[in-house]
């Protein structure tokens, strides 16, 4: 039977040690060098047969149809059952940390006017055309308030969008919380950005060498102030 790597593998060199994440499982696993490579480069019989068999059990490595299949039936459902729309939006991919863990492209554009178009097309279509009683949008990046002034133009149209057609509306945001200013939160509020997912990686000495700014100094006080 042929055997192939995910492709939704993603795979990382922290300090010398090997990591593949799979960001349909979401599993993490550590492995040996040589292993490593030979799942991230498709070599699959070279592998030992107990290795193969873990990495079957958890998805790292698949039997041909498997996820096609899965996206198939998750899409489907989707499509039959959901009553809400649910979306997540990066206006940028860029931040303004340096974690050394990150494995996000950091680039630095912001999302255009364009795509901005397209998007409120695609949601207004969607809405017109299938029965949604809720709308949802979480914001996500790189760092998304780095993008805010996208996040208000979409949340003001998207609102607009929700009274006109009467669904329910909802939203929340992973940030790092360093831009999470008084002044930013009473905005994001006001556009009904409800729920935040904040990391913090431990006590000031631990989270300020992981969770850095671009300058490297850490931003433990900056961030509980905020919180
Ligand atoms: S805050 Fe998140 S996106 Fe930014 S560098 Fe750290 S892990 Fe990457």
């Amino acid at each position: 039977m042929p055997l192939y790597s995910s492709k939704y593998n993603l795979y990382k060199k922290v300090d010398k040690r090997l990591f593949v994440f799979n960001t349909l499982t979401k599993g993490l696993i550590e492995l040996e060098e040589d292993y490593f490579q030979k799942l991230k480069n498709n070599k699959i019989q070279e592998l030992p047969s107990e290795i193969i068999e873990q990495l079957l059990n958890e998805k790292y490595l698949l039997k041909e149809s498997y996820e096609t299949d899965l996206l198939f039936v998750e899409s489907e459902k989707k499509k039959y059952t959901s009553e809400i729309l649910s979306l997540v939006i990066a206006p940028t991919m860029n931040c303004n940390f340096a974690c050394p863990y990150c494995f996000e492209e950091r680039k630095t554009s912001i999302m255009s006017n364009e795509v901005i178009t397209l998007l409120i097309k695609f949601i207004e279509n969607k809405i017109k055309t299938q029965k949604y009683k809720k709308l949802s949008i979480a914001w996500y990046g790189g760092e998304p308030l780095l993008g805010i002034k996208i996040i208000e133009e979409i949340s003001k149209i998207v609102l607009d969008l929700c009274n006109k057609y009467n669904l329910e509306y909802y939203s929340n945001m992973i940030t790092n919380g360093y831009l999470l200013s008084k002044k930013n939160i009473n905005k994001l509020l006001e556009l009904k950005v409800k729920t935040y997912q904040i990391t913090i990686d431990g006590p000031p000495e631990i989270h300020n060498k992981r969770r850095v700014l671009k300058s490297n100094k850490g931003t433990f006080n900056v961030i509980l102030n905020n919180i």
